[in-house]
């Protein structure tokens, strides 16, 4: 396979770029999603530095234990599953705590819930505090604008709503994050895991250990959005395919796992499972799946996303659900 030229490689960071809406710096990051999200806790925890490390799910929380490792001082603001944070909480944690930087995960597909990102980088804004977004699950489906938003450093990943595969994921950073890293001396050094060192090595030259294939794959997926009339029309659709699952769910007897609907996230749908014998026994099928670990026992996931956002999706997924009941 002829390798990747830098006319490629160029296109892959302003596709990462155009669907976040930023000018910042893009990387891209030779693996899953989780490696450029460990490697962000990596190259920003250090002693001294304040996190309010916002905990909404699972993720949240692996963030944090990163942060802790790094010898990051950090404050957890947990919410239960069911509930995302509110903007009232997360201002009185940042004047209470006054943290340097404020992490979370915009939407969690393992709950189906979406922080109200765009209320909560206003508070960040005003208080001056770096924040640090997975948008991993949100992109594409709930509405993202990094530069507007003032995100200083956002994880993407094309394997959820962007239509793409999980081979290969990128990191967007402002100068004022880059810098941050840089003066870490915690952070890796000679590292796959130093996104400053990645930083440098992509302006200089396409990177050997990015996969061609996946290159390729995650360009053909950046064109598959153009075509379609961009990543606005693709959040449309997301949440127009989720609401159109929550109100079918509901009129056959479902009620929502996240307890305020306006929190919910466009990117997939998690109901209450039914207390039935099917319900109980269900192993999933097609887009209807069970909740992750714990929360097998807890709800469903109705996961109406990048291909399977079509109505024949969302028609045999409310055919499962019907089944179950
Ligand atoms: C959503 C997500 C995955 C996949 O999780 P599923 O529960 O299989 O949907 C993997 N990595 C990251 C970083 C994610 O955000």
């Amino acid at each position: 396979m002829n390798a990747l030229t830098r006319d490629e490689f160029d296109a892959l960071l302003q596709g990462a770029a155009g669907v976040l809406k930023t000018k910042a710096n893009v990387i891209a990051i030779p693996g899953e999603a989780i490696l450029g999200i460990e490697a962000v806790a990596r190259c920003c925890a250090g002693p001294g530095r304040r996190f309010l490390n916002l905990v909404t799910g699972p993720y949240g929380r692996d963030f944090g234990l990163w942060l802790r490792e790094g010898g990051a001082e950090v404050f957890d603001l947990e919410t239960p599953y069911d509930e995302t944070a509110s903007p009232e909480a997360v201002a009185a944690a940042i004047r209470a705590f006054e943290p340097d930087a404020l992490s979370y995960v915009y939407a969690e597909a393992v709950t189906g819930g979406a922080n109200p990102a765009e209320a909560i980088q206003r508070l960040a804004r005003e208080a001056g505090v770096m924040t640090i977004i997975d948008a991993v699950s949100s992109v594409g489906a709930d509405p993202f604008s990094m530069d507007e938003w003032g995100v200083d450093i956002a994880s993407l990943g094309l394997q959820k709503a962007l239509l793409g595969s999980n081979g290969i994921s990128f990191v967007a950073m402002s100068n004022q994050a880059l810098q941050w890293m840089r003066q870490n001396p915690r952070a890796p050094k000679h590292s796959i895991l130093s996104l400053p060192e990645l930083y440098d090595a992509q302006r200089e030259a396409v990177p050997m250990a990015l996969s061609v294939l996946e290159a390729r794959e995650a360009l053909r997926a950046f064109e598959a959005i153009e075509t379609m009339g961009g990543v606005d029309a693709l959040t449309k659709r997301h949440q127009a395919m989720a609401a159109l699952v929550r109100r079918e769910a509901r009129a056959l007897g479902y009620e929502l796992y996240q307890k305020d609907e306006s929190t919910c996230t466009a990117l997939n749908t998690t109901l209450l499972r039914p207390d039935t014998l099917a319900g109980r026994a269900f192993r999933g099928e097609g887009i209807v799946t069970p909740g992750n670990g714990a929360l097998s026992e807890v709800l469903l996931r109705v996961n109406h996303y990048g291909d399977h956002c079509t109505e024949a999706d969302a028609v045999r997924a409310l055919e499962t659900l019907k089944s179950l009941l």
